[in-house]
């Protein structure tokens, strides 16, 4: 059994989290590859180190006096060296990393060096190898990630290598230039790292039990989803619930290789199972429900339109060629709306209603702003008899008003378009038909 374990920044924002990460993977020999973060935030309003090392190379670029951003940033890693009674000293690497700051080496190379350094104290601290990530992964020309060679690379390296440490986030450019992931992109590269060793699970160490059935800022502590399938991590996450970084999932699960989500201040917690699929049922009908504010709709009104070839399609051509993408577009006989994000349609506003209205002659058009989106995912609903009308009775009894509804034919999710000022209400009455009432 091999797993790789990757942590995030909280779960090595001091010695305290730095001992927690040893005692688990010595507990478990299967632990065999680990990917840090760099120093995320010790408590709330702390700095995590990548936005020290963003702020020191600005001011370092510009000629501007960074030593004091430097000096925190260094107080960060040599604290955690001197808590643990490491003997390593960066200092060496402080000095290369000032030198490349001054000569404008680059901002990804700036923010690189959180994951590099923290790399080098936890494979000191844990007495495994350290492999640079600039010498196993790979970014092409074009800044793209090049799957490819990375992997060629990184599981010959590691053919015998029985412990290592990798850091997370970044990688090189073929002119030897450092590249990262975009943020949060650890979580990347341990899912590259569980491809190339062909792992068995990828464990993903973060500072929550795993992935949550609503979010718990708008819900009191809400249940945590057992198992979850990359579909329906998909829907979820585009609908805002974040905990993994989103190009997280392609390496491992064309590998069929599970994520686990896993707590470091809770590691006998379960966590969340992300699988390719599973036959376990979820626990509720619904496995989990997520939304977002601020969209418009567009509300295009012509009598007759059902029988006008091309309608639909003149309309949406005006949204593309102003650069907007749509949401949902759901349609009557004579109606048709386009759901699309506030801020993104504000600045053309005027452009393309024109060009509606120069190419489709509708009889009128509206606007409708400040709608929330609420997307109901479940694997579970497509057996299920009756899913729609609970979600619609709970938001009759809440008193909340359906703008829009949206059933993907995949009947893994219903979307529902609510105005914001009901939205947390309806999650509410969502998460209680389900989660609360269900059992
Ligand atoms: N340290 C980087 C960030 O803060 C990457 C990561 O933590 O995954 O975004």
């Amino acid at each position: 059994m091999v797993k790789v374990v990757k942590f995030g920044g909280s779960s090595l924002a001091s010695a305290e989290q730095f001992k927690k990460v040893y005692d688990i993977i010595k507990s478990d020999d299967a632990r065999r590859y680990v990917v840090p973060s760099a120093p995320g935030k010790r408590f709330s309003d702390d700095t995590k180190v990548t936005d020290m090392l963003y702020e020191c190379y600005a001011a370092a670029s510009k000629g501007k006096d960074y030593k004091p951003v430097l000096d925190k940033i260094k107080e960060r890693y040599n604290g955690i060296i001197n808590e643990l009674g490491l003997s390593i000293s960066l200092d060496k690497e402080f000095d290369i990393m000032e030198t490349c700051f001054v000569g404008k080496a680059g901002r990804d190379y700036a923010a690189s060096r959180g994951e590099h350094l923290n790399g080098m104290v936890l494979a000191d601290y844990l007495g495994y190898e350290f492999i640079d990530a600039a010498e196993v992964i790979f970014f092409d020309d074009n800044g793209n990630f090049d799957a490819d060679k990375t992997d060629e690379t990184l599981s010959a390296r590691l053919a015998n290598v029985e412990h290592a440490v990798i850091p997370g986030f970044y990688g090189s450019m073929p002119n030897d230039t450092i590249k990262t992931f975009s943020r949060g992109g650890s979580d990347v590269t341990g899912s590259i790292v569980a491809k190339a060793v062909k792992a068995d699970l990828y464990e993903n160490w973060t500072d929550v039990s795993g992935f949550l059935v609503a979010d718990p800022r708008i819900i009191d502590n809400p249940k945590v989803i057992k198992t979850i399938t990359y579909k329906e991590l998909r829907e979820l996450s585009y609908m805002g619930a974040t905990v993994l970084h989103e190009d997280a999932i392609f390496p491992v699960r064309k590998e069929g290789i599970p994520i686990n989500i896993k707590n470091t201040n809770a590691p006998e917690d379960e966590g969340t199972m992300i699988v390719e699929s599973t036959s376990k049922k979820p626990d509720y009908t619904i496995t989990g429900i997520a939304g977002k504010r601020g969209f418009i709709t567009v509300n295009i009104e012509k009598a007759m339109m059902n029988s006008e070839l091309g309608f639909g399609r003149k309309v949406l051509e005006e949204f593309e060629k102003n650069g907007i993408s749509f949401e949902h577009m759901p349609s009557g006989i004579d109606t048709m709306s386009v759901l699309v994000h506030q801020a993104e349609f504000e600045a053309k506003e005027q452009e393309v209603l024109a060009g509606i209205h120069r190419n489709t002659h509708p009889d009128s058009i509206e606007i409708e702003s400040d709608i929330a989106l609420i997307a109901v995912v479940g694997r579970g609903m497509q057996a299920t008899r009756g899913t729609a009308g609970r979600i619609f009775s709970a938001l009759a009894h809440a008193h909340v008003n359906v703008k829009m509804i949206d059933q993907g034919s995949s009947e893994l999710n219903i979307i529902i378009g609510v105005k914001d000022e009901d939205f947390e209400k309806a999650l509410r009455a969502i998460y209680d038909i389900f989660v609360l009432v269900e059992i």
